[in-house]
C-alpha cells in the first residue's frame, strides 16, 4: 500500500512539485537539495556554477533519490537556458549571490550586479509566466538598529523597540555612500522593493527570506584548502580556520558587534514550509533566525575556542583571540551592523516554525564537522615550505 500524501499545514495533501534551484551549489542549496530529495517527492533542477557542495547527490547509480536531480551548471548571469528552466518548474528559489562581507566594499560592483542586476530576469521570468518565487533576500537590509544611534548611556538602548528588527515597521537604516559595505544591503533592499511592486502590480506569488547568520557545515570555505588562501569567508569559517591552524582569532574592531546565530537545519525546516504552504508563505516576507542564540563576536570567539579544545583534544592558546581594526582586515569602506535580533511573530503565525539548537550545540556538531573535514588537509598545507 502506497505511504498516505504528507499533509501541509491546513490538512491539504502535498503535492510533489519541481523546484528550480538557483544557486542550489552553495551553503544553504546544499541543505535544501538534502532536505527535499531525503524527505520529500520534490523534483529539483538546480543551476550553479559549482556543484562540489552537492556531489554526494549527484553522483552514484544507486542513490535512492535518482531521477530527482538533474544539475545544470548555468551562470544566470548569461545563459539563455534560464527562461525554459523556470517554465519548466512550479517554483522557483534563488538564492545565487555574492555573500560574503569581504566583498561588498572591494568589489562593491560585483556585489551590485550579483544582488541586483542578476536576478532581475529571475523575479521577470516568474512574474511573466505565473511561476512562484521564493527569494533569498538578508537580514543586513536592517542595516544598523535604531538604537546604535542612541547616546552610549541612554536608558532606551536596552528597550526593544530600539533594537529588535521587524518585517513590516523596521526602517532600513546603512551608512553612507564611501561605506561600500553596504552596497550589498542596498541591492538587496532594491530587488525586495522590485519583487514585491511585481507582486502588487503584476500578482507575482513570491516571498521573501531574510536570513539571520545561518551556520553549519559547509559554509564557505577554509583558505588555502577549499578556498584562495589569501581568501576572507564569513566569521564561521575564519574563525574554523584559525582554530585548526592553531592561530589566535581575529576580533574585528574588538569583537563589540552582536549576532544570533541559527543552526542551518533548523532554519532549513522553515524554508520547506514555505515550499510547502504556499497559501501561508505567498506575499510574506520572512526573518529567519535564533532570537534565542545573541552574542557578541568576542563570545563567539570564546565560545568556539572552547568546543574546538573539546572537539579536537587540543588545548586552547594561552592567548586564543588578537584584536584587528576593520580596516586592515577589510580594507577601505568596511562598516558594521551592531546588532541583529529577529522577531518572530510573523513566521511563527504565518508557519508555527521556532528554531530549536542552543549555540553551544550547533557550534558542537559544526565544528566536529570542521575538525573531521580539514584537521588533516589543514596539517598538510601547513607543513609545505612557504615560496618566499
Ligand atoms: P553561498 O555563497 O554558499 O551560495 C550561493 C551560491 O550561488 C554559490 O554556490 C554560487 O556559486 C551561486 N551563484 C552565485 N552567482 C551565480 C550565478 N551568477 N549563476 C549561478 N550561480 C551563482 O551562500 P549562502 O550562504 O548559501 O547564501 C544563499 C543566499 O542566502 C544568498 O542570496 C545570500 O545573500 C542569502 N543569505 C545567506 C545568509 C547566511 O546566513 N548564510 C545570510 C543572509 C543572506
Ligand atoms: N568578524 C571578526 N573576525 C573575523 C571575521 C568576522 O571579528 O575573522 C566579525 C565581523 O566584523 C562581523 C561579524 O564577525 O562583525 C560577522 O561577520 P560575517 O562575515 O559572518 O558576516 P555578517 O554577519 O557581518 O554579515
Amino acid at each position: 500500500m502506497a505511504a498516505p500524501a504528507k499533509l501541509d499545514l491546513d490538512g491539504r495533501p502535498i503535492k510533489p512539485m519541481t523546484i528550480c534551484m538557483i544557486g542550489a551549489g552553495g551553503f544553504i542549496g546544499s541543505h535544501l537539495c538534502e532536505k527535499i530529495l531525503w524527505e520529500t517527492e520534490h523534483k529539483i533542477l538546480a543551476l550553479d556554477v559549482y556543484n562540489d557542495k552537492i556531489k554526494h547527490l549527484l553522483e552514484g547509480e544507486s542513490l535512492p533519490w535518482k531521477g530527482r536531480i538533474q544539475f545544470h551548471r548555468i551562470n544566470i548571469k548569461h545563459d539563455s537556458r534560464l527562461e525554459g528552466l523556470i517554465k519548466m518548474a512550479d517554483l522557483t528559489i534563488n538564492l545565487a549571490a555574492i555573500c560574503t562581507p569581504a566583498d561588498y566594499n572591494t568589489r562593491p560592483l560585483d556585489t551590485i550586479y550579483s544582488n541586483f542586476i542578476d536576478a532581475l530576469p529571475v523575479v521577470k521570468y516568474c512574474s511573466e509566466n505565473n511561476k512562484r518565487l521564493i527569494h533569498f533576500s538578508t537580514c543586513e537590509v536592517y542595516g544598523k538598529t535604531i538604537g546604535s544611534f542612541l547616546p552610549k548611556d541612554s536608558p532606551l538602548r536596552q528597550d526593544p523597540a530600539y533594537y529588535i528588527l521587524k518585517e513590516d515597521t523596521s526602517p532600513c537604516i546603512f551608512g553612507s555612500i564611501e561605506k561600500q559595505r553596504w552596497s550589498y544591503a542596498c541591492a538587496k533592499q532594491l530587488i525586495e522593493r522590485l519583487i514585491y511592486g511585481e507582486g502588487a502590480e503584476n500578482g507575482l506569488e513570491f516571498t521573501i527570506v531574510r536570513p539571520f547568520n545561518w551556520i553549519g557545515p559547509r559554509m564557505d570555505f577554509i583558505p588555502g584548502v577549499d578556498g584562495p588562501s589569501e581568501g576572507v569567508p564569513r566569521v564561521l569559517a575564519c574563525f574554523s580556520n584559525a582554530l585548526l591552524r592553531h592561530e589566535p582569532l581575529k576580533l574585528v574592531d574588538g569583537g563589540q558587534s552582536q549576532r544570533t546565530f541559527i543552526y542551518i537545519k533548523d532554519a532549513i525546516e522553515a524554508v520547506l514550509l514555505m515550499i510547502e504552504n504556499p497559501a501561508r508563505a505567498n506575499g510574506q516576507i520572512f526573518n529567519v533566525g535564533n532570537p534565542h542564540n545573541e552574542v557578541t563576536v568576542r563570545q563567539l570567539a570564546e565560545i568556539m575556542t572552547e568546543v574546538y579544545s573539546k572537539v579536537s583534544g587540543e588545548a586552547p592558546l594561552e592567548v586564543p583571540t588578537i584584536d584587528v581594526s576593520s580596516k586592515e582586515f577589510y580594507g577601505e569602506g568596511y562598516d558594521d551592523s551592531d546588532k541583529r535580533i529577529p522577531d518572530m511573530t510573523i513566521i511563527n503565525r504565518q508557519l508555527e516554525w521556532n528554531p530549536k539548537t542552543s549555540l553551544w550545540d550547533l557550534l558542537d556538531s559544526t565544528l566536529t564537522y570542521q575538525h573531521k573535514t580539514y584537521a588533516e588537509a589543514v596539517k598538510k598545507v601547513m607543513a609545505k615550505p612557504t615560496s618566499s
